[in-house]
């Protein structure tokens, strides 16, 4: 791999940021379960009344889309981590080949180069 530590480092404190801001978006609308980045989407109990009820099942499955999403790019971000820490960090899974800086600078948890 043909990245520098300076750069991993600062790759590193992305991913880190990244990992805080995606776990306090799933915090706000879903409970972490036992398993290890996995969450639980909230229910919300609203109300009682069909309208009430209406609301909840709606918020429900948005929240749930979301929580799909966020917990797909939580488990990107903690891979991309222990790719750093095994030094397997910048290669795409694809192709084998070098990730280019610039796009896991845009990317941090990219898996793929820009040919895959
Ligand atoms: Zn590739």
């Amino acid at each position: 791999m043909s990245l520098d530590s300076k750069t991993i480092q600062e790759l590193k404190e992305k991913l880190l940021q990244e990992k805080m801001r995606v776990e306090e978006e799933l915090n706000r609308i879903a409970k972490p379960t036992t398993n290890n980045g996995d969450f639980s989407t909230n229910f919300s109990e609203i109300g009682t009344d069909e309208d009430d009820n209406a609301s909840e099942v709606e918020e429900y499955t948005d929240n749930l889309a979301l929580e799909t999403a966020l917990e797909k790019q939580l488990k990107e971000i903690l891979e991309a981590l222990e790719k750093i820490e095994t030094n397997s960090y910048g290669t795409c899974e694809d192709c084998g080949k070098d990730i280019s800086i610039d796009r896991l600078r845009a990317y941090p948890a990219a898996k793929t180069c820009i040919n895959c």
